[in-house]
């Protein structure tokens, strides 16, 4: 499948600083890829690859300008430049990971706990990352949801009052128009049982022209909407990006970061400390730190379990808990999340139990 130009956003955009404009001049084929950056053999084989079948190609020219041309292991090139790798599959990758096909409960409105559900209302991002989740539908063609097509979702959402907190994603919602994200938002309102809708976007990351004053002064009378954004490294928190950030808290949205924990991009300690720190500085949580889910064709992105934990024991104890995310293996099959870390119990003995410090250090607590 090709990925499709997003077909309803206006014909002409002034320039660069205008979201539109970046994702009407994104990159979407191997010859605009090439121009831009010195390809690899691999890149060049994943990228003719993705022209013709499965996760699309898509970059803006924004996250495009972060890449370093001609260093095939640069962070950010890795995250969106297809590679032959794609082509592999290893025992236990999967098609739909988490299972969203199985709890799809209504079309496009996913339920895999009692007080919260997902909601596709696009399939469209600003870039597609190498490693998403959803690589199964994103850029699919289908592009944003309209209102007769999530009338099953918002029915099944107002018949189930014990669903509080609606996740708005897809893709991505805030590659929509202003019009269309607002219509859900409005409409997910006019349900009295919902407390929280979370709109789960990269737009921060990857298109931050897209945090304008008109999407914030659209969206602002129908708190409270978090943010879920989704940094994986310190370079995506340039100028641009941490500006978005603060004119999404200085709005009043409360702000939470995903990472995905991504093989040669962002497993090491001193990446991960710089990342979670420049992003509590802009006002942003850094809240989990997820496994890549094991999606086909992304293991050569992919990092053993044990990388992670030995990575939050390094940062557990250098790091203010609010910098500092849990780490969460998101169970194959859509069963749950589950916090995994450093096991810092060393012995339990009746009222004794015997803890290991971050530091190393030996203590015991003893139960009243
Ligand atoms: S922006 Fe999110 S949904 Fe879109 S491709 Fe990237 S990870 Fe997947």
């Amino acid at each position: 499948m090709n990925a499709e130009p997003h077909a309803s956003l206006p014909t002409v955009a002034a320039d660069a600083s205008d979201w539109r404009w970046q994702l009407q001049h994104a990159v979407r084929t191997t010859d605009e890829l090439a121009a831009r950056l010195c390809l690899t053999e691999a890149e060049l084989a994943g990228a003719r690859a993705a022209e013709a079948a499965g996760l699309p190609l898509l970059v803006t020219p924004y996250y495009l300008g972060l890449i370093e041309a001609s260093d095939p292991a640069c962070p950010i090139r890795r995250q969106v430049v297809p590679h032959a790798d794609e082509a592999r599959t290893v025992p236990g990758d999967l098609v739909d990971p988490l299972g969203e096909q199985a709890h799809e409960v209504a079309p496009d409105l996913i339920r895999r706990y009692p007080d919260r559900a997902l909601l596709f209302v696009t399939d469209r991002c600003a870039v597609y990352c190498r490693f998403c989740t959803r690589s199964r539908l994103v850029g699919a063609g289908g592009g944003a949801r309209s209102e007769e097509r999530l009338a099953g979702a918002f029915a099944y959402l107002e018949s189930h009052s014990e669903v509080r907190d609606v996740i708005v994603s897809g893709g991505d919602p805030l590659a929509m128009s202003t019009e269309r994200v607002l219509a859900v938002v409005a409409r997910l309102r006019r349900i009295p049982s919902i407390e929280t809708i979370r709109l789960a976007t990269r737009v921060p990351v990857v298109l931050p022209q897209r945090i304008t004053e008109e999407l914030l002064s659209a969206l602002r009378p129908h708190h409270p909407l978090w943010v879920m954004t989704h940094f994986n490294h310190p370079r995506e928190l340039t100028e641009a990006s941490r500006a978005a950030l603060r004119r999404l808290a200085d709005a009043g949205f409360p702000v939470m970061n995903h990472s995905v924990l991504l093989r040669g991009i962002n497993d090491d300690a001193a990446t991960l400390a710089t990342l979670f720190r420049g992003l509590v500085r802009e006002r942003a949580r850094p809240y989990y730190l997820l496994q890549a889910d094991p999606v086909r064709g992304s293991s050569h992105l992919r990092t053993p379990l044990d990388t992670g934990i030995r990575l939050m024991g390094e940062l557990q104890g250098r790091l203010s808990g609010i910098a500092l995310p849990k780490l969460i293996v998101d169970t194959p099959g859509g069963f749950g999340k589950v916090p995994v870390g450093p096991d810092y119990v060393l012995a339990r003995d009746g009222k004794m139990t015997r803890f290991r410090s971050p530091h190393g250090v030996e203590v015991e607590y003893w139960d009243p």
